[in-house]
């Protein structure tokens, strides 16, 4: 089968390791239960910065959000393996920006994902997602995204939503809460 992954907050802990490097460049302590309770993608409003702060830092600490140690989460790189080793392909369809894509496809190499260079794609808005996803045939998606993945409600794709604070109000999609349970989500052709 074909399977079909975005990258930041669905195999890996982008936020909340971005979370940590806010705290360190700006010199605060703010815990996790109070970034667990953000209810949107965005992780600046508990250090008291504006929409436009928020992108500023976003931006400028780019680098080290995107290329130092942020973890993949519990049994994400273990199924991905597992579903390369039994002959599945895999596709990576990640929004970073154009200039981050071959790095960020170096970066999931060495942490362990099964990559395929002709089967990583990167610099798309979220919305265009779909103009890739539609071609490549894909029988399974996940994502973190709820508007992503409402763009593709009418193609034949089984649909599937990473469990995260900022999407519980949503139920129109399956939902997975950890990776350990992939493989009981998808529903094996024998
Ligand atoms: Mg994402």
């Amino acid at each position: 089968m074909r399977f079909g992954f975005d990258i930041d907050d669905t195999l890996i802990n982008l936020r909340e390791h971005a979370f940590h490097i806010y705290n360190h460049k700006l010199h605060k302590n703010i815990g996790l239960d109070i970034f667990m309770q953000i209810g949107r993608v965005e992780i600046h409003e508990p250090f008291g910065l504006s929409d436009e702060e928020g992108k500023e830092m976003w931006n400028n600490s780019l680098e080290e959000i995107y290329y130092t140690n942020c973890p993949a989460f519990p049994h994400a790189i273990e199924t991905l393996q597992m579903l390369d080793k039994a002959g599945h392909s895999i596709f990576y369809i990640t929004a970073r920006p154009k200039e981050h894509g071959e790095r960020t496809k170096e970066w999931m190499k060495q942490k362990g994902f099964p990559v395929n260079d002709a089967r990583f794609f990167y610099g798309m808005k979220d919305e265009e997602k779909i103009d890739i996803i539609k071609d490549l045939h894909l029988d399974y998606y996940v994502d973190d995204k709820p508007t992503i993945l409402k763009t593709l409600t009418k193609e034949p794709i089984h649909l599937l939503l990473k469990d995260q604070p900022y999407n519980r109000d949503i139920d129109d999609y399956e939902r997975m809460i950890n990776w350990k349970d992939f493989a009981k989500l998808i529903k094996t052709e024998s």
